[in-house]
């Protein structure tokens, strides 16, 4: 049987090239009941970097009392080639870990911020105004020291306490972390009920409001079945980065409702489909994900993933 590819349909509207940050080494790995040793994450992070991706989330750090499994971030990235063409963002969620990412090498970091006040108490522990100020100084203070940063906002589509969000609330988050210098902006649908309409009219306000189109990314969950149908919303209007996690792992232990991240590989095969360049093998990323499934002995969710090995 010959090797199945999607046939490939340009379309001029779209971006010519994408950039996925991969972020099952983080955002996925630390939804999981089971903890992958740092040498297992190295490992992980490693034959991801060897599909082609650019942009891999390596860790983070955060008390490993709130979060084990991303305990020995530092032994993570310590094993990996920090030269190479690849990005490795580590989240820091204050100073104190922003100092351990420093003292680790680490070049990239993301700071994460809430738009509801809600999730701001129950995932960040204070409110809005606090934790964003703190995500300012932390941002400000890593590209005062050469870092890139990337500024995470949560719940931009809906917030499970708080129910729907205004648009213009995250263009004065959008706004504020770049102020203090993030230069991405990924925009979080954490619990996963986004749908494109609701895509393009954050993204227009974005726009309206002065936000370069380069500097948004998108974050999707598919708990709802719409991450695809709302990446493409968001390629329509001409951004061109997107999060995503091999096989689809992930969630968000915070919001119950929250299912996984979209999958890495159902995201190429639409992209490959569309014309638009990612430069990633998409069967040495559904090895990878294979791989990790049977680390995590449990099946991953990606519906591409599954296709592709099985053929
Ligand atoms: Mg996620």
């Amino acid at each position: 049987m010959a090797t199945l590819l999607p046939q490939r349909f340009g379309m001029d509207s779209l971006p010519d090239t994408v950039r996925i940050c991969e972020v099952s080494p983080r955002d996925g790995l630390q939804a999981e009941a089971l903890t992958l040793s740092p040498e297992l994450r190295a490992q992980l992070i490693t034959r991801l970097a060897a599909t082609g991706l650019t942009q891999i989330e390596a860790g983070s750090f955060v008390s490993p009392r709130a979060v084990p499994q991303m305990s020995g971030t530092a032994e993570v990235l310590a094993a990996l080639d920090l030269d190479a063409h690849v990005s490795y963002p580590v989240l820091v969620p204050n100073h104190r870990g922003l100092e351990d990412a420093r003292a680790a090498g680490a070049q990239d970091v993301a700071v994460f911020i809430s738009v509801t006040d809600a999730f701001s108490r129950a995932n960040l522990g204070d409110g809005l105004e606090v934790t964003t100020a703190r995500a300012h100084e932390v941002a400000r203070s890593a590209v005062a020291s050469g870092m890139r940063v990337r500024g995470y906002l949560s719940m931009v589509f809906g917030d499970p306490w708080e129910g729907s969000v205004d648009p213009q609330r995250v263009v004065t988050a959008a706004l504020g972390l770049l102020e203090a210098g993030c230069a991405s902006l990924s925009l979080g649908d954490t619990i996963g009920t986004a749908t494109p309409g609701h895509v393009s009219a954050v993204i227009e306000a974005l726009l309206a409001a002065g936000v370069p189109v380069e500097a948004i990314a998108l974050h999707t969950h598919n708990t709802y079945g719409q991450a695809l149908a709302n990446v493409y919303a968001a390629l329509q209007l001409g951004v061109s980065e997107f999060d995503s996690a091999a096989g689809g792992l992930g969630g968000c232990p915070f919001a119950g409702s929250a299912t996984g991240n979209l999958a890495t590989e159902d995201l190429l095969w639409m992209l490959q489909g569309l014309g638009i360049d990612t430069g990633i093998d998409m069967r040495a990323l559904a090895e990878t994900s294979h791989w990790l499934a049977a680390q995590l002995d449990r099946r991953l969710p990606s519906a591409t993933s599954s296709a592709i090995v099985h053929q």
